[in-house]
């Protein structure tokens, strides 16, 4: 079974950076956050920057070619954390696209991370916490470096019927902790 069978080009969208290498070039838009700062470290409010470490702003949403997501470029196996408390949705593979990923039902959202390196650490239907590791940052999938791909979905979710929402904004705020 496959999700995405009949939305073709939906993971050109996941692409990312194809010039990007992690020497710290921020790619579009975006500042250099010299890191330490957010990455991993539990919100007070229950929120968390979903990379440890350095990071830099890549693709946003849309970036001209119908990207559902923030891209964030940081190291290599890098801790990514949830952003947000909630349940796994969806752990799975996707070769041509989204890598090896994780959509998990937050109160509000749907929070999908993407190309980890490998399969995430969290089960479907676990819950986890705001700032609880969920997997390593890789390029798995349509992707040529690594970063991590940050969607955000209102209800009723990803692919089911919810609308994207530009997780800009919140990362930026988490950003700031
Ligand atoms: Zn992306």
């Amino acid at each position: 079974m496959n999700r995405f069978t009949s939305r073709t080009g939906l993971f050109a969208a996941v692409t990312v950076l194809a010039v990007a290498s992690l020497a710290g070039i921020a790619i579009a838009s975006g500042g250099v956050n010299t890191g330490g700062g957010g990455g991993g470290k539990k919100g007070g409010k229950g929120a968390a920057f979903p990379v440890s470490g350095k990071h830099t702003y890549g693709d946003g949403l849309g970036a001209g070619r119908g990207h559902e997501g923030q891209d964030i470029l940081a190291g290599c196996r890098k801790p990514i954390v949830a952003a947000k408390p909630g349940r796994v949705r969806y752990i799975d593979y996707q070769a041509s696209g989204a890598g090896n990923y994780a959509v998990i039902k937050g109160k509000k959202f749907d929070y999908v991370y993407m190309h980890m390196i490998h399969k995430p650490s969290v089960k479907k239907g676990e819950r986890v916490k705001a700032g609880e590791k969920i997997g390593r940052v890789g390029s798995t999938g349509r992707s040529t470096a690594c970063h991590l791909h940050f969607e955000m979905w209102r209800k009723p979710g990803w692919y089911r019927g919810g609308r994207i929402v530009n997780p800009k904004p919140f990362l930026k705020r988490w950003d700031r902790r």
